[in-house]
């Protein structure tokens, strides 16, 4: 096990997970209320250990994308609330609401489902009512014509038996982009949204408790969208140009070690394809990090990886469970040598900006053979082996 943990190893920093919290809970003012959004095993990080945090220091709400990832937490003792964002089979009904888990709600039809299977329990499922504004993506329909139909779909869904709607949402489609157009854009959908909520409750006679919208970009940029709670990702893990304009810092930093050091002479073909040709007598260091870690083969021959002496280009194709970097010059980069590949030394969004990318592919695509350690207060609180052993 210690010489896996020591191959290639993703460090999650749960203390700048905590100082992102405190700075984002700064700026969106005690009244607001803070949903982290942990799907996809937190963008990489290990939703165990995010939620574990995020529940103690005082989070609201976490939001995942399936009843799987939310009965991983709920079965790891989190017991704060969970929202689902996507949708759950109705046979899961039952899962739902025996472990107290909100189900957002995005059409009729899921409506029918749900409340038909909280019926025949005899129980209530709690759910949040998803509005579609302009991400073209789940969520009733509300755009233009489709006002007055969308309101009506909404309002039948609060009459259903057995659903009690505690919140309403929407979902952002460029509020992390610039310009003048996505401003307009996004104040669209934000006046929209504010425009059904109004209409609802207004028909209906009844107030949502909870009503949220503002992901990563808006709360950055969009203040006034913040109102019952905000639910970033991306911003609570300190990437991107909206956490490096705030201050925070990137929670994973992924490190792998030079397992190999060859020198060769000029004119040496460099791994599969032979796409790199040393130019003279050239240092090569090999490392255990390769597509299949999730490393991006988009990357071979392009991006550079920090050593102790600077930074070191990839040289030739990443392979699958491997790559080479040139180290010439570098006397302090021996074998068993430390290279971050991304991390407060070298940015994520570096190299995103040369794969083509954004840091969220990145940081997801951290496969399950690198392990995660998990530090706080300085020190590793645990290491966590993905593999099924
Ligand atoms: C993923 C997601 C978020 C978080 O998005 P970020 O850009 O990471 O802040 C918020 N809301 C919904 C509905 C999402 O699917």
């Amino acid at each position: 096990m210690e010489s896996t943990l020591r191959r290639t190893w993703s460090e999650i920093n749960l203390d700048a997970l905590k100082y992102n919290y405190e700075v984002i809970k700064e700026k969106i003012g005690k009244d607001v209320k803070f949903l982290g959004v942990v799907k996809a095993d937190a963008y990489g990080h290990g939703s165990i250990n995010v939620s574990k945090t995020l529940e103690e220091i005082g989070a609201d709400y976490l939001a995942v994308s399936s009843i799987d990832e939310a009965m991983e937490l709920r079965l790891n003792n989190i017991t704060m609330p969970i929202l689902i964002l996507g949708h759950t089979p109705r046979e899961q009904v039952s899962r739902l609401i025996e472990y107290n888990i909100t189900q957002a709600v995005t059409c009729k039809a899921k409506a029918v489902e749900y409340s038909e299977e909280a019926v025949k329990l005899g129980k209530t499922l709690k759910i949040h009512i998803k509005v579609d504004t302009g991400m073209s993506r789940l969520g009733y329909l509300c755009e233009g014509n489709f006002f007055d139909t969308g309101v009506r779909g909404i309002c039948e869904a609060l009459n259903m038996r057995g659903l009690f709607a505690e919140g309403i949402f929407t979902h952002f489609a460029v509020s992390d982009e610039p310009g003048e157009e996505c401003r307009e854009y996004t104040n669209h959908q934000f006046k929209l949204f504010k425009d059904v909520c109004s209409e609802v409750e207004r028909i209906s006679g009844r107030k949502f408790l909870i009503k949220h919208c503002a992901n990563t970009g808006a709360v950055s940029e969009y203040p006034e969208t913040y109102m019952d709670m905000v639910r970033p990702g991306l911003l609570l893990y300190g990437y991107g140009e909206f956490a490096r304009k705030m201050g925070l810092k990137p929670v994973m930093t992924l490190k792998t070690t030079v397992s190999t050091i060859k020198i060769y002479p000029e004119g040496t073909h460099i791994s599969y394809g032979g796409i790199y040709v040393t130019d003279k007598t050239t240092r090569v260091g090999v490392l255990p990090y390769g597509y299949a870690d999730g490393f991006l083969r988009a990357l071979s021959n392009k991006c550079s990886l920090m050593t102790a002496n600077g930074p070191a280009r990839v040289c030739g194709k990443i392979c699958m469970d491997m790559c080479m970097i040139n180290i010439n010059d570098m006397p302090d980069v021996e074998v068993g040598s430390e290279i971050e590949v991304f991390g407060e030394n070298n940015p994520i969004e570096t190299l995103c900006e040369i794969a083509g990318t954004i840091p969220y592919e990145l940081t997801c695509a951290v496969s399950k053979r690198v392990p995660r350690k998990y530090i706080q207060n300085g020190k590793i609180i645990e290491q966590e082996l993905m593999l099924r052993m």
